[in-house]
């Protein structure tokens, strides 16, 4: 007779909340199984070019879990952030001895990420991976995990990080609040004239926010959200073409645009599961939460709930619900804070019209002159307070 395969908690979802948790729960000492509907390979360098902003607190986070070393070479940091809008009259410059750090946050692009978190699961870890596979279904009274290719193991309890839209949460009748932008965001990279001397750009356009971060000496990494209809038309340009038009949005505070690598969209919605537990079901990372990138909070308030997560796990362990239920109490308020806060973001740069651009004209200068206003603003997207 097989004896029957047992995990304490099995993840859904190898992106990067469900690496780092599986990560993290296997570092706690914890037996855990990470399903993967794709096949778990390492990514090739412009398969996906996001770049993602990690605050400080997130680097904390990471260290925490020893998964920085690995990561730290592939990593620019960010010194000073520059707010403005186009054509607007004020500006808001954030910089890393306001809040007396030796940067602000640190830029890695997302297959870095993922490639070496994928690393660390393979090489330093017992998490077992089952991949190019999806849940048939989690029968909670007897604990039994099947999978769609007919395997099937126990599992205490299950965390579904399948990202927005996630088929658990509709398998559970959880209903997912889902907002629409009519936003596409164009993301790519730039090789610049002179060094970024790591700055972060945000600068807000007619058309949308459009970001620039620093990847490395002289590279640059541009987020710009713009209509479907703009997507379009700016994806069907020549290079040449592309570039003079977002140097035009951007204007010249970088310098000169020499040379665009890549470009590729993503629709940006940001959506909100009704609730975050049932059945011994947790979402994490975005089937919880997704958020607009303009602010690049998702994966750092994702790596704040895997901390408390974890926090309350090692605390409590996992044989009751205690842990979730602590867990899904400390992190509410956050959560709504950082959602409300992006998707205003959005609301507030996107409207049309002189009014809403002498109020936001406003709104930049008093942010720019009110010092502790500024450094609660400042301390809140640093993930440090
Ligand atoms: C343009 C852009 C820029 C961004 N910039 C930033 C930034 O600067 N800073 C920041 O903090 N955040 C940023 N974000 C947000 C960040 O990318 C997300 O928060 C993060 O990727 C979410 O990770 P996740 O693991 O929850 O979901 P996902 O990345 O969507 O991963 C989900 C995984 O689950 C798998 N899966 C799906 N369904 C199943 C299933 N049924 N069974 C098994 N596996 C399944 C998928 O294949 C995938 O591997 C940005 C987002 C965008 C779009």
């Amino acid at each position: 007779m097989t004896l029957l395969q047992s995990f304490d908690i099995t993840i859904i979802g190898a992106g990067l909340v469900g690496q780092v948790l599986a990560i993290g729960l296997d570092r706690l000492g914890y037996q855990v199984a990470l399903i993967e509907s794709k096949n778990l390979k390492p990514l090739e360098p412009n398969e996906d070019l996001r770049a993602i902003a990690l605050s400080y607190g997130s680097v904390e986070c990471l260290k925490s879990l020893s998964l920085w070393a690995c990561l730290s070479s592939f990593a620019t940091p960010i010194h000073r952030v520059h707010v403005s809008e186009q054509g607007g009259f004020s500006q808001c410059r954030i910089k890393k001895e306001d809040l007396k750090l030796n940067y602000l946050g640190q830029v890695l692009e997302i297959t870095n990420l993922l490639n070496n978190f994928l690393q660390e699961l393979l090489l330093n870890t017992r998490v077992k991976i089952f991949a190019s596979n999806k849940t048939k279904n989690f029968d909670f009274e007897s604990k039994i995990f099947t999978l769609e290719n007919g395997e099937f193991f126990k599992t205490s309890w299950v965390i579904s990080a399948e990202g927005a839209l996630s088929e658990t949460a509709q398998r559970l009748e959880i209903k997912t609040q889902q907002k629409f932008f009519n936003q596409v965001a164009i993301v790519g990279n730039i090789l610049l004239r002179e060094s970024h001397e790591n700055l972060a750009y945000e600068r807000f356009t007619p058309a949308g926010p459009l970001a620039l971060l620093p990847v490395s000496q002289n590279k640059a990494t541009f987020i710009w959200a713009v209509t479907p209809e703009q997507a379009q038309e700016l994806l069907a340009q020549s290079d040449s073409e592309f570039l003079k038009n977002l140097q035009k949005a951007f204007g010249y505070r970088a310098g000169k645009f020499e040379k665009l690598f890549k470009r590729q969209s993503h629709v940006l919605t940001q959506s909100q599961a009704s609730e975050n537990f049932k059945n011994g079901i947790l979402l994490m990372g975005n089937a919880a939460h997704s958020l607009h990138p303009i602010a690049g909070q998702g994966f750092n308030l994702s790596l704040r709930d895997i901390q408390e997560f974890l926090k309350q796990v090692k605390n409590v362990g996992l044989k009751g619900p205690m842990a979730f239920d602590q867990y899904l109490k400390n992190r509410a308020q956050d959560q709504k804070e950082i959602a409300k806060f992006s998707e205003s973001l959005v609301h507030l740069f996107t409207r049309p019209g002189c009014f809403p651009k002498l109020f936001r004209g406003l709104g930049l200068h008093v942010l720019e002159r009110q010092a502790g206003l500024k450094k609660y603003l400042a301390e809140r997207l640093a993930g440090i307070l």
